[in-house]
């Protein structure tokens, strides 16, 4: 596989606003998510637990899912959500807050949801080749070619960002799917007491999540075991109280940016100057790894 990454970010960056048409959708899976964010990274439980052990547990977001056909379901918030038995599933991936980018070469920046790790500068990885560097992105988009989907390299080829997806070879040492048998307790867990999700599910859908709704879910994920999808309650509640205390860079960013952001898809309005000025104050002054730019 051989990509062109340069100036691209397709699968960083929620670029519906730029290229509806292109940008299509990730909700073609039986049990779509409740949430409207794009392309959401899924981490393993052991990467979970990692981000949480780095004190960066303000970085991570719950996704739960509509039941697909034939699929148990507990109703929440009036809604109806896909369970195990009565619990409800979900997965934990990386927060995309609005910033100023301009991924696909596009022209000029605009307000798009981009991860949390993405410089808006180089349009770069922050954590890229690291230990928290998630295996979803350093397989991407391994795992799409494997089930003849389609990809965000050709969906930004087709919309007219250069040539991406240059080899489509699939590598011999491809991981399991993240959604596959193996996930049940490894991506995929089961929320224990849902009796307390009171309001959680409709603020999910508002993207208006509170710092203790994450920490519930990324508990909940740290106590779970791969191959199983019981909870430890003693390693549920401590990684709770550590993920609702954790107050990164990274979530400090999260909030800056939002505070600033226009509509999605706005023209950002500053010169390059000042956007840089601004990505530097926000991330890389706030302590944000540093990206080396594309030689
Ligand atoms: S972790 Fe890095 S590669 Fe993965 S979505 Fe975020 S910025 Fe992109
Ligand atoms: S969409 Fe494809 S080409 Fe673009 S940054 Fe992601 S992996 Fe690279």
């Amino acid at each position: 596989m051989e990509l062109r990454c340069e100036g691209c970010a397709g699968c960083c960056v929620d670029w519906r606003p730029l290229a509806p048409e292109a940008a299509g959708s990730d909700r073609t899976d039986r049990r779509p998510p409740l949430d409207d964010a794009y392309d959401l990274v899924p981490l393993t439980r052991d990467e979970v637990a990692g981000f949480l052990d780095d004190g960066l547990g303000d970085v991570l977001v719950p996704r739960l899912f509509a039941p697909a056909e034939g699929d148990a379901a507990v109703g929440i918030d009036g809604v109806e959500v896909a369970a195990a038995g009565d619990r409800p599933v979900f997965a934990v991936g990386l927060r995309k807050p609005p910033k100023s980018v301009a991924p696909i070469d596009a022209d000029g920046h605009r307000w798009l949801d981009a991860c949390v790790f993405l410089d808006p500068t180089t349009l770069q990885c922050r954590i890229h080749g690291g230990a928290r560097y998630p295996r979803t992105c350093s397989t991407y988009p391994v795992h799409g070619l494997e089930l003849d989907a389609e990809t965000e390299c050709e969906r930004v080829e087709a919309a007219g960002g250069g040539d991406r997806l240059l080899d489509d070879a699939v590598p011999d040492d491809t991981p399991p799917l993240p959604f596959g048998p193996h996930a049940a307790g490894a991506t995929v867990f089961a929320y224990p007491d849902p009796d307390d999700l009171d309001g959680v599910i409709d603020r999910l859908r508002g993207d208006r999540l509170t710092p203790d709704d994450r920490a519930r879910f990324v508990g909940a994920a740290v106590g779970s075991s791969p191959g199983s999808l019981s909870v430890d309650r003693d390693r549920m509640a401590e990684a709770r109280a550590r993920a609702r205390d954790a107050d990164s860079w990274a979530g400090r960013a999260i909030r800056a940016w939002s505070e600033r952001a226009a509509g999605d898809g706005d023209p950002v309005g500053l010169d390059p100057d000042d956007r840089e000025r601004l990505v530097r104050e926000l991330e890389d002054d706030a302590g944000a790894p540093e990206t080396p730019g594309w030689e």
